[in-house]
């Protein structure tokens, strides 16, 4: 099977799996525990914490272990709201564990608003700029775009809300890029950034999110008090020890460059057909295309019977009609049907690549012969 879903979830290193094991079935004490054993864990989760404040580029700063980024995503936005209407910006890219949580805001009476993409898939940063003012109180985009691969300029955003909004607070989803593009998230001075594993060969359900200044932010769940008092319930050890060492082991700049070259091979054999129309990023890791004419879950499904795995947008939409990020970026109903999304990662080989990308040509062009 060649795998080019990436962006929906990534297959676990093994020797995470191994270490997840280990913290399962051996050291398996609960952390918040008073005996040794246990407090040897705290200890090692804290051990967590700094590995991955440096991995992020933050020289300050608080993590917060969570089941993943939907809850990443709910705790900053809904947990850095403060007493009476607020005003909110977010991009009209947004994942739903953002763009729900927007609309929620919104239906609680809260002034919402939406920046539109432009047709490279980027936020629109003129539109941003008139949106800011004195009372914002929280934007959140997203670092890297599930859908378009499109990469948002934070340093703009950064400076942007330093000159129009300086009061608000910045939120970043960071799940496509953490352990893909190269960047210190302090050069963006981001109060809250959010991360999930499963995006890099982690175990699916754990995540962190991120915190700049702990007074940012007000817990969302109660109970037992864990995280500090931010993200009560026991913590997901194990899942937190294999997540730690799947970001350890990623060498960011080695894979990023072995990424370009399959990236370009790819984009190479796809634009030697003037039917396909790809949307242009600079980031080598994901690839949405148009195969004009064809349905593109037909497409998925014939090269599913090919071994050949590609994916429709966010999998976790892909259930609802439509696109509502394709159709912000000005794509029509048509060729919306006929996007499908690749994703990569760093164990594919150059010929799976060549391999796949003709094929997904070849199979492409039989279904087109049948239906044009
Ligand atoms: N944000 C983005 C950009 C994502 O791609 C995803 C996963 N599709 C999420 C949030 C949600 O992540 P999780 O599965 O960890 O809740």
């Amino acid at each position: 099977m060649i795998y080019l879903d990436n962006a929906a979830t990534t297959k676990m290193f093994e020797e995470g799996a191994d270490i997840y094991k280990k913290y399962a079935c051996q050291s398996f004490f609960n952390p918040s525990a008073g005996y040794n054993k246990a407090l040897e864990l705290s200890h090692e989760l804290d051990g967590v914490r700094s590995a991955l404040l440096k991995k992020l580029g933050a020289k300050t700063g608080n993590i917060i272990f969570t089941s993943g980024a939907t809850e990443s995503n709910n705790l900053a936005i809904m947990g850095s709201k403060r007493n009476g209407r607020q005003e909110y910006v977010f991009s009209e890219g947004e994942h739903p564990s953002v763009y729900n949580v927007a609309k929620e805001l919104a239906s609680q009476g809260h002034i919402v608003h939406f920046i539109p993409l432009l047709p490279d898939g980027e936020i629109d940063y003129e539109e941003l700029k008139k949106h800011l003012n004195l009372t914002t109180r929280l934007i959140s985009v997203m670092h890297v775009s599930n859908e378009t691969g499109a990469i948002t300029n934070l340093v703009k955003v950064d400076a942007l809300r330093k000159q129009f909004a300086p009061n608000a607070l910045l939120h970043v989803d960071g799940v496509q890029a953490f352990c893909k593009l190269e960047y210190q998230i302090d050069d963006f001075n981001v109060d809250f950034y959010t991360i999930s594993a499963h995006k890099f060969h982690g175990p699916k359900g754990v995540g962190a999110l991120y915190v700049r200044k702990m007074q940012n932010l007000k817990n969302i769940v109660y109970g037992g008090g864990q995280e500090k008092g931010f993200r009560s319930g026991t913590e997901n050890v194990a899942g937190i020890m294999a997540m730690q060492y799947a970001f350890e082991k990623i060498d960011v700049k080695h894979n990023y460059e072995k990424m370009k070259i399959l990236h370009d091979k790819l984009v190479d054999i796809f634009e030697k057909d003037e039917k396909i129309k790809i949307i242009k990023t600079c980031n080598p890791y994901i690839i949405s295309a148009e195969f004009k004419g064809v349905n593109g879950e037909t497409l998925m499904r014939v090269l599913q019977d090919n071994d050949i795995i590609v994916g429709m947008g966010s999998a976790c939409s892909s259930k609802k009609a439509g696109n509502r990020v394709l159709e912000s970026i000005g794509k029509s109903k048509d060729e919306i049907k006929s996007h499908i999304r690749i994703s990569l990662c760093e164990e594919l080989t150059t010929d799976e690549i060549v391999y796949a990308g003709n094929k997904i040509v070849e199979i492409y062009n039989k279904i087109w012969e049948k239906v044009k």
